[in-house]
């Protein structure tokens, strides 16, 4: 038997359950979990008034030990991996077509359709694997698989260069590598949280003072809140993107219609990103540019601390180890 974390009822806290050690199928890989990273994506589940599958096991991104292959699978035993969510997408849509595959409307995604992976062993397909080298400590790399990637993907769709100005609001697991990548890519970067614990994992780019109006070329909101959208669509010059890389299933926002369009504001989405742009974000992590600061707990902790965790109050991205 292994140990799981799981959703079980709708709005009650996640319960630290057992079952059988599962079973690779033809394609897929046993995977024993070294770490898990949990964040405000894993705790809006617990928001939900239907959960979409019973139990639900969260985790969207985790590091661990190939302990089982099934058939066809390349990777050897005892390889060390990264997890990302990406299960398998259809491969033949025009999204998936155009690198947009974490969009395919046929997605299978770790957590939300497939078991998460914050569980002591986790079953997953080759496809959404990384290959790491043995000296890559778990806990710092699990971060990268969603929210690392999600970061590298929101700052790629600024679409800004070297010197431009970014602005940043939020610098919890999210931000601080939003903050981190646009840096090593030479942006000039100001990033606003409302805890200044929080801003200070921006180092020099934290800013306690909230953004003016026309400020920077282009802002990513790496907070799921409301005001916080309201804030950043005014913040950008005019011409400027609006990148929303946080997702809750309860928040909801609007904006003024004239100012958006006259002001010819664009607002793009941040959800993981290409492919490629996950192995530019493992090349930049090799030369130390890119670091997560990660507050460690256990399984048990999950559990017996949830609603600690879920108002948050740590530094950096929660990993379970
Ligand atoms: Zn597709």
């Amino acid at each position: 038997m292994t140990a799981f974390v799981a959703f079980t009822h709708p709005r009650e806290a996640p319960s630290l359950l057992e079952r059988p050690v599962p079973v690779p199928a033809p394609g897929e890989l046993l995977i024993r979990v070294e770490a898990c990273g949990l964040g405000a994506a894993d705790f809006g589940f617990f928001q939900l008034d239907a959960l979409p599958r019973t139990p639900l096991i969260p985790g969207f991104e985790a590091v661990g030990i190939v302990e089982g292959v099934g058939g066809g699978v390349a990777i050897p035993l005892g390889a060390r991996v990264g997890l990302t969510p990406l299960a398998s997408t259809c491969g033949g849509c025009s999204l998936c077509e155009r690198g947009l595959e974490r969009w395919c409307p046929k997605a299978q995604l770790h957590a939300w359709h497939r078991d998460g992976f914050l569980a002591r062993h986790v079953v997953t397909t080759e496809r959404s694997v990384v290959r790491l080298d043995a000296a890559d400590e778990p806990s710092s790399w699990a971060p990268l698989f969603a929210t690392g990637w999600t970061a590298f993907g929101a700052v790629r769709a600024t679409e800004l260069g070297r010197g431009h100005r970014l602005g940043v609001i939020g610098v919890g697991g999210l931000g601080q590598l939003v903050v981190q990548v646009a840096r090593a890519q030479g942006l000039e970067v100001t990033a606003w949280d409302v805890d200044p614990e929080r801003r200070s994992l921006a180092g020099d780019s934290a800013s306690a003072q909230t953004f003016a109006a026309d400020s920077v070329d282009a802002l990513i909101v790496c907070t799921p809140s409301t005001q916080a959208i309201q804030q950043a669509v005014r913040a950008v010059r005019r011409g400027g993107a609006l990148v929303l890389a946080a997702a809750s299933p309860s928040v909801r926002f609007d904006l003024s219609l004239f100012d958006t369009v006259m002001r010819g504001v664009t607002l793009k989405p941040a959800f993981l990103g290409a492919r490629s742009e996950l192995d530019e974000l493992i090349s930049l992590v090799r030369t130390g540019a890119v670091k997560p600061v990660v507050t460690t707990i256990t399984l048990e902790d999950v559990r017996s601390k949830f609603w600690l965790l879920r108002d948050g109050g740590f530094p950096g991205r929660l990993v379970v180890t």
